[in-house]
């Protein structure tokens, strides 16, 4: 009688380990897949901001003086998390004989960094 309690709790002790276990691999599996979703959307969004306005040196935004060109860069927000950027540096580069501005943010949310390229309109 003592022996059959004592299988009887190993048993349910095994069978709860074996569905924890169980459970805990169908958690990872879907931790992985949302990583890779997640992963997926990151880059197709950085794609996006990188062809659009200011994402590339080939596609500058347009601004009228240098003092405009950090207030512009931190009024668009992050493309991975849509958050909030700050300017780190702010410099000046030639691309393909174009005096461009460049400014590079990171986001305050997820620390995205990436460059949005400025061209000075009038005088040069
Ligand atoms: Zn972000």
């Amino acid at each position: 009688m003592g022996r059959l309690l004592l299988f009887a709790l190993v048993g349910g002790a095994l069978v709860s380990l074996v569905w924890h276990l169980a459970a805990a691999a169908r958690r990872r599996a879907q931790g992985r897949r949302e990583a890779q979703a997640a992963a997926e959307e990151a880059w197709r969004r950085e794609a996006e901001a990188r062809a659009a306005p200011g994402g590339d040196p080939s596609r500058p935004l347009e601004v009228s003086s240098p003092a405009v060109v950090e207030p512009r860069a931190e009024g668009l927000p992050c493309p991975v998390c849509g958050g909030e950027v700050r300017v780190d540096e702010h410099l000046a580069r030639l691309v393909d004989g174009q005096r461009l501005r460049v400014a590079r943010v990171s986001c305050r949310r997820c620390a995205h960094t990436r460059e949005i390229f400025f061209r000075l309109t009038g005088q040069g």
